[in-house]
């Protein structure tokens, strides 16, 4: 468990969050509960900020608002002065009803639709990421009709991949994503926007992976990416003003993982904004606007999953299951990744760890497990699970799966909490539903 300030142990031996006691958040918005640390997600936004001005002086931080996606999300980055990053019409909308203003988001995608990009032009797009040739004919057709000018990035492939503990660089040139820099495909689509009538050539964007511990995989995308641009502006005399880094750092999520705080988190931000001020000077190149866009690493550690226990099985001599009030519809994560987390009883927190057991949720899939073997207190019926560094990826990729209804999400600081999702219904569920279909 990576405790901090704000998620630790309270003298009572329950588990606390934001200064919430868990106990009490279940007896008033019962279980299953996502619970957000809203301070905890503002003080990695703040320090990530700080940090790329100290040490680079000339940049901002964006948040990829996939890995957890809610208007009250959208609240807080305005409210830091944060970019954010979206990826979908239903993204760019929930950022617009929260009131974020768009000139401060960025557009990403591999097949951006053209009613998308038209939500995102009309609303005033700060930056669309260009993925593919065709997308470049669709903006400007969209600006025509606004009377607009556009800044757009180009995703790049810089041949870097990383992925949790292993990065190499590749000369692979079959990513879904991006342009190669190696088969000419990058330079390709600078000039398809440079002669094009309103995108305005930006820069470059590239992202390397998700989950990456090693610090260095950046610093060689930042060397590759900054061999690239000074190629661009010596050989074709094209100016690179922007330089958007991606996001993918690592967080805590088992024992095998290094434990985080703030400070740790923002080392990988230190490493970036170092590698690119040393490349500037070193290859002599026009020093571009740093933009990064890490996601799990500002809410990954904010969440938590609080769970009831429910009917236990016990299969004499082979495996104890205990079944919890959730699973893979609302942390689809195990069943998709094989991903690892850490649970403790939250209402028993002191309690000694007595036995092994297996969580499972109560879909009706033998893959819904949410933790495999753990050690844990002897259970009993009502008990809560609390579920760690379910901050990212587990509300956003969430479903209905057996018409299972979302859980809510709260956010908790300094003592108190406060619906940022409200529980979905039994009616909400049934809303678009058709009773009986009529064919014409
Ligand atoms: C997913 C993604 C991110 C965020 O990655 P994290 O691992 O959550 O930090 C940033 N940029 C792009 C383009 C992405 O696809």
């Amino acid at each position: 468990m990576n405790y901090k300030d704000t998620l630790k142990i309270n003298e009572k031996g329950h588990l606390e969050i934001g200064g919430c006691d868990t106990v009490d958040l279940v007896k008033k918005y019962s279980t299953p509960l996502y619970v957000m640390d809203e301070s905890y997600i503002r003080n990695v936004c703040r320090a990530y900020t700080k940090t790329i001005k100290k040490v680079y002086g000339y940049g901002d931080c964006a948040y990829a608002s996939k890995a957890f996606c809610c208007a009250a999300i959208y609240t807080v980055m305005q409210e830091e002065g944060m970019h954010v990053d979206v990826v979908s019409g239903g993204e760019i909308y929930t950022a617009l009803k929260a009131g974020f203003d768009l000139k401060n988001a960025h557009f990403h995608g591999n097949n951006k639709y053209e009613s998308e990009l038209d939500l995102a032009i009309s609303n005033g797009i700060g930056t669309i990421v260009v993925d593919n040739l065709d997308e470049i004919d669709m903006i400007d057709k969209i600006c025509d009709k606004y009377n607009v000018k556009q800044n757009v990035l180009i995703r790049s492939n810089p041949g870097v991949e990383a992925h949790t503990h292993e990065y190499i660089q590749t000369t692979r040139i079959d990513s879904k994503f991006g342009f190669s820099f190696k088969n000419g495909d990058c330079l390709e689509a600078i000039k398809k926007v440079i002669a094009s009538k309103n995108l305005v050539f930006k820069g470059l964007h590239c992202h390397i992976g998700s989950q990456i511990f090693d610090k260095n995989a950046f610093a060689l995308a930042v060397d590759v990416m900054t061999d690239y641009i000074k190629k661009l502006q010596v050989e074709e005399n094209i100016i690179v003003d922007e330089i958007n880094l991606g996001g993918g750092y690592a967080v805590y999520y088992t024992e095998s993982d290094p434990k985080y705080n703030v400070e740790q988190y923002c080392e990988y931000v230190e490493t970036i904004a170092d590698a690119l001020q040393k490349a500037v000077d070193s290859k002599n190149i026009k020093k571009p606007y740093l933009m990064i866009e890490p996601g799990r690493s500002i809410v990954g550690e904010a969440g938590i999953t609080l769970y009831s226990v429910g009917n236990i099985k016990d299969i004499k001599g082979v495996k104890k299951y205990l079944a919890i009030d959730g699973g893979m519809y609302d942390n689809i994560r195990p069943a998709l990744y094989d991903a690892k987390y850490e649970a403790i009883l939250a209402n028993r927190a002191n309690d000694k760890n007595e036995e092994i057991v297996t969580i499972a949720g109560k879909c009706c899939e033998s893959g819904d497990i949410i933790i495999k073997d753990i050690e844990l207190p002897k259970a009993n019926r009502g008990d809560i699970v609390a579920v760690f560094t379910t901050g990212a990826y587990c509300y956003s990729m969430a479903s209905n799966y057996n018409r299972n209804v979302l859980p809510p999400v709260i956010f908790v600081n300094n003592g108190k909490s406060g619906y940022a999702v409200k529980p979905q219904t039994y009616e909400d569920l049934v809303r678009n539903d058709i009773i009986k279909v009529e064919m014409e």
